[in-house]
């Protein structure tokens, strides 16, 4: 009896059983909906047209194309550098542009208005356009050349007096030749020394004498310069340097530190 219980208790329990396996599928949704309309099939897209038939048609609805707006190229690039004498206080100067004039030029000229001197800025006159190794030698010639009067006439300087500086030349102005330190913005003429005692000093005026104390005066900045630049020519070099002291940094002898001093 107990045997036939279980078989009937089990044939009672198998449709619960097969119910829970395989849940039933949700029903498909029918396209027209009860008492709605009809969902809309999407529309064919139009076949699409040539691209020059497209821009025929472009050029007829908005005219021909109007040529795109050229960007002005941009400037090249400046490179420079900057001068450590200046950017030290020893020397009063603004950067100038570069200088490019057939072979002439320099690439990071500064325009020139005063060197450091026995603590104060000496004025310099005569526009002068150099370049930092120039102006950078000028403090320590110019502070020489200022103690050297003080200790002698208790007068001090009162602006140095350049001629040419920067100039796109040759040698001692020929017409062939090479080009002069002035062409690469590398040399000076002082033409003079203003003092403070209210004296001109010019080398074309003071040099003559040399006994006289402008023509000592003159000898000392002409020796002193030769300490601080490689080229010094003076009214005894030759008949071009009558009226100035040329200065300048050229190179001499194989290893640039050969000085000419005349
Ligand atoms: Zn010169």
């Amino acid at each position: 009896m107990r045997i036939v219980a279980a078989v009937v208790a089990i044939l009672l329990s198998l449709p619960a059983l097969a119910q829970e396996a395989s849940p039933p599928l949700p029903r498909p949704k029918p396209l027209v909906e009860e008492n709605g309309p009809v969902v809309p099939l999407p529309r064919l897209r139009p076949a699409k047209e040539a691209p020059a038939a497209a821009a025929e048609t472009a050029k007829e609805v908005y005219g021909p194309p109007k040529p795109e707006p050229q960007k002005p190229p941009a400037p090249p690039r400046v490179y420079q550098t900057a001068c450590p004498a200046v950017l030290l206080g020893r020397v009063e100067a603004k950067a100038l542009p570069p200088i490019r004039d057939g072979q002439c030029g320099t690439q990071s000229p500064l325009s020139v208005t005063g060197v450091l001197a026995n603590g104060r800025m000496v004025p310099v006159s005569g526009g002068v356009e150099t370049d930092c190794g120039m102006a950078s030698a000028l403090p320590g010639w110019i502070e020489s050349v200022d103690s050297y009067i003080l200790s002698r006439e208790d007068t001090r300087i009162a602006e140095v007096v350049v001629g040419t500086s920067y100039m796109c030349r040759r040698v001692n102005g020929g017409s062939d030749g090479n080009l002069s330190f002035h062409a690469f913005a590398d040399a000076l003429d002082v033409v003079g020394f203003k003092l403070e005692d209210g004296r001109m000093v010019s080398v074309a005026g003071g040099w003559s004498d040399a006994l006289s104390p402008e023509g000592r005066l003159l000898r000392f900045a002409h020796g002193s310069a030769c300490a601080h630049f490689t080229t010094v020519l003076g009214p005894e070099a030759n008949a071009e340097h009558q009226d100035h002291l040329h200065v300048d940094l050229g190179c001499h002898g194989k290893t640039c530190t050969a000085r000419l001093c005349e």
